[in-house]
């Protein structure tokens, strides 16, 4: 049973193709520069040995509907699918559910108008994952469709913690909530490290922290997620690579007043030009990495903010949860950086975390623990797949509405 799994956005088609009956992946790639100069495919098909083989081509791409057709030819060619009518189906990875959407759902004509709906709460990636949904419908139309939304796994989280303390007309009147995102990883992971320890889910209390450019904390109580960072946008909470996090609202007022700036200005530079950029002058972890075991004093607080501020988080999720089984550490960094999950459980043994410093070094294989013996809590290193998370989601859902 083959599906394929789209990740739409502006410029840009990403793909993966899975045979789910291992959860093997048959061919990968994406398409970039759409309607650009340089616009390429850059696709990887598994041999029958198991290696994969990569290929690039440049050629003009104008637009998503020719990089559909270029996909569906490529894999065709390649010998990964014959025809789009062996596809059990095609997930779509779809970032802002808003309040609509707690599950993964069949797409439909009115699913993509209530989608269409939601493009206020996030507009710069529901277009392009609508259009990346229109255009597969269109190309594919026997094949059931299914978005799967980065918000659905938070949509467990309590009003208290969802509500921000604002004027509930503001609320009521455009939809100001927390929302939170990477709901695909948290769910994924949350739902590895169950297996991982041999428990039930739902007896299991978890911080998970996926830190990739993009970076979140989530509160799992018993298999449910009661709190996350991320808020109305990925704006809020942990420092990320380009994103503050946190702030002082007032501060994007004083800042109007001060230096003339639009808020439009602003968001670009809160969203852009901040977080570890905006500390050190770079984003990619590794680098900043280097150049603080270089002494560079810049990259050396901006690794002490952001593990202050995973901290944090670590000590509000631990109260509110009222107790912890498992720390999960997840995405780019969490899974290659151990000198950051290092400094995250520094001093945190009263909280019951306590790393084993050497099994703690490097990049492990696959799921580990890294705690050491006397820690009331397990440090998990999960890698996390949200492609195959939508895909097994796109089949879970079509299991359960069939035609
Ligand atoms: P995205 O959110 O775009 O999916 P990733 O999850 O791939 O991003 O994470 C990207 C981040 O992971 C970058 O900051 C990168 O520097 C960091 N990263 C990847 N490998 C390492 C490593 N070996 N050591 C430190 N950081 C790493």
């Amino acid at each position: 049973m083959k599906v394929l799994v789209l990740n739409s956005g502006s410029s840009s088609i990403k793909y993966q193709l899975f045979e789910m009956r291992d959860e093997s992946v048959l061919a990968a790639g994406s398409i970039e520069q759409i309607d650009e100069p340089g616009s390429h495919l850059s696709h990887c098909v598994r041999s029958p040995q198991g290696e994969m083989t990569k290929t690039l081509r440049t050629l003009p791409i104008n637009d998503h509907r020719q990089g559909f057709a270029l996909i569906a030819s490529v894999l065709k060619e390649t010998g990964a699918l014959a025809d789009t009518g062996e596809l059990k189906g095609i997930g779509h990875r779809v970032v802002h559910g808003g309040e609509k959407f707690k599950e993964p759902t069949r797409v439909t004509p009115e699913v993509l108008s209530t989608i269409r709906a939601l493009i206020p709460l996030a507009p710069l990636h529901n277009p392009a994952n609508l259009l990346g949904m229109e255009v597969a419908m269109e190309s594919a139309p026997s094949v059931p469709q299914v978005a799967v939304f980065d918000t659905a796994f938070h949509q467990s989280i309590p009003r208290h913690a969802y509500h921000y303390a604002i004027p509930k007309k503001l609320y009521e009147a455009h939809q100001v909530r927390r929302y939170g995102f990477h709901g695909t990883s948290h769910r994924y992971v949350v739902k590895k490290a169950a297996e991982f320890l041999q428990k039930p889910l739902e007896s299991l209390n978890l911080i998970s922290l996926h830190l990739g450019n993009g970076a979140s904390a989530a509160a799992i109580r018993q298999g449910r997620c009661i709190d996350t960072s991320m808020g109305l946008t990925p704006l809020e909470g942990l420092i990320m690579g380009t994103r503050c996090g946190d702030l002082d609202p007032a501060i994007i007022f004083y800042l109007e007043r001060e230096t003339g700036l639009t808020s439009g200005a602003i968001e670009s530079i809160l969203n852009k030009e901040s977080g570890l950029k905006g500390i050190c002058g770079v984003n990619d972890m590794r680098t900043v990495g280097e150049m603080a075991s270089a002494g560079n004093p810049e990259a050396q607080l901006a690794i002490t903010m952001y593990c202050y501020r995973i901290k944090k988080y670590i000590g509000a999720y631990y109260a509110v949860l009222g107790g912890l089984d498992g720390l999960i550490f997840t995405g780019g960094i969490g899974e290659n950086a151990d000198f950051i999950r290092a400094a995250c459980c520094e001093g945190l043994a009263h909280l019951g975390l306590k790393m084993d410093n050497g099994k703690n070094l490097g990049r492990p294989e696959g799921c580990s623990a890294m705690e050491s013996k006397d820690s009331r809590a397990r440090i998990l290193v999960i890698p996390t797949n949200e492609e195959l998370e939508i895909a097994e989601q796109t089949v879970a859902c079509l299991e359960a509405e069939p035609l």
